[in-house]
């Protein structure tokens, strides 16, 4: 038997613990730094088809649907416009047993940790050297702790320690020029909407998502405000922990724009970083997969499901002894969903009124265009 350590227990390596336990030939041991798993309860995230076929494979269809929503349509506006744009029937690409899907993180992560045998994670495990021997791999963590791996599956997300520990290579890492905002809001708090949807509200250097994760609880927030940081501030990450930093964002929203902001609740801002360029990691035992693979900005939501989606392709290429051609086809549909997640944010955040206009035109008539349709969203989500 064959063993794999993982580093990082967030979505990708905890899908890739859950699906390993179907082939026999390897045992696989996650390595997570934190002492628990931060749960962030409220927030949500979505699921695009793509992922939740290969969630249903490790029994997310059997997670009761009160924890879950199946939303119809997606909803554009402008954020100072009353009146829709337009919506597009994301459902479209629904099967009976197969649905677009938002959720609470919280309700996602305990879903996955819940099948994993407590004696394979080890919380608590900072990765600290990586030694790359023969035919093995030698780890080290913080805590003085070390073991022997065949292989090594890196999962530790955007800011990937273990990438930097065996590549020489210059930082791949970007900041998008943009920052976070997330909360949850009240249903009450809120006028037009409709809560079957997911709306999306689009502004000059500004957009935000609102949507259910449940029947009945609070909404979701998130919204992406166009900002620059310079260098100096982005090398500390604690400031952005800090009520200051909210206040600072609040402030530079615009006043016609951030009614939304103050009806916010559990607010939380951070700066999205991206990844620049790809690390092809020259060792045939060593991968990487989600957002220590590639972070996306996140005007697509395809994040999480490309996490799943990558290493479901990864235990495949284990599965028929083929792991060469991971690294290709995840290339291929990284850029595909890259492209994409970058024309959104561009799109979404046009400012002069004559493009606005414009965009808004075409918008109406691409949501009705089935081609279009198929080739921008269902060449992603299926897989
Ligand atoms: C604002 C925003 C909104 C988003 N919304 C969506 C959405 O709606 N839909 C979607 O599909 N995606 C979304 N995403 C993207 C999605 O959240 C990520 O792509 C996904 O969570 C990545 O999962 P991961 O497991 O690769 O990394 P992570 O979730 O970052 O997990 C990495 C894990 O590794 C651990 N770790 C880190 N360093 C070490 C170390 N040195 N040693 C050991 N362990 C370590 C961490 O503690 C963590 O548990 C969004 C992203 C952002 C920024």
């Amino acid at each position: 038997m064959k063993k794999i350590a993982i580093i990082g227990a967030g979505i990708s390596g905890l899908y890739l613990a859950n699906i390993f336990k179907q082939n026999s030939d390897f045992k696989v041991l996650l390595f997570e730094k934190n002492e628990e798993i931060n749960l962030d309860d409220g927030y949500g995230v979505q699921l695009s088809n793509n992922s939740v076929k290969l969630l249903n494979y490790i029994g997310f269809d059997q997670l009761d649907n009160s924890q879950k929503f199946f939303p119809d349509n997606l909803d554009f506006y402008s954020i100072d416009n009353p009146d829709k744009i337009c919506d597009l029937n994301i459902s479209k690409f629904n099967s009976a047993n197969n649905k677009y899907t938002t959720i609470k993180r919280s309700s996602l992560i305990k879903f996955l940790i819940s099948k994993i045998s407590k004696d394979d994670i080890f919380y608590g495990h900072n990765i600290s050297k990586i030694d790359l021997q023969e035919d093995q791999i030698e780890l080290s963590f913080s805590n003085e702790y070390s073991g022997k791996f065949d292989y090594l599956i890196i999962a530790d997300g955007v800011f990937s320690k273990s990438s930097s520990l065996i590549s020489n290579s210059k930082n791949s890492l970007k900041f998008n020029n943009s920052v976070a905002i997330r909360g949850t809001i009240n249903r009450d708090k809120i006028e037009k909407i409709n809560f079957q949807n997911i709306s999306l509200f689009l502004g000059a250097n500004f957009h935000y998502v609102i949507y259910p994760t449940s029947e009945n609880e609070d909404l979701n927030f998130i919204g992406i405000l166009r900002k620059n940081l310079n260098k100096d501030r982005l090398k500390n990450y604690q400031q952005f922990n800090s009520s200051d930093f909210v206040d600072e964002i609040v402030s530079e929203i615009p006043p016609t724009y951030n009614q939304i902001i103050h009806k916010l609740d559990n607010l939380k801002c951070f700066p999205v970083f991206i990844t620049d360029e790809i690390l092809h990691l020259n060792n045939k035992n060593i991968f990487t997969v989600g957002d220590a693979f590639f972070a996306f900005p996140p005007s697509f939501a395809q994040g999480a499901s490309q996490s799943i989606e990558g290493s479901h392709e990864l235990f495949q290429n284990f599965s028929i002894n083929e792991t060469e051609k991971y690294f290709p086809r995840r290339l291929q549909k990284t850029k595909m969903v890259n492209k994409r997640s970058k024309f959104n944010q561009f799109a979404f955040h046009l400012s002069n009124p004559l493009f606005v206009l414009t965009r808004n035109l075409i918008m109406k008539r691409l949501v009705k265009n089935e081609k279009f349709l198929e080739n921008y969203l269902g060449k992603i989500y299926d897989n």
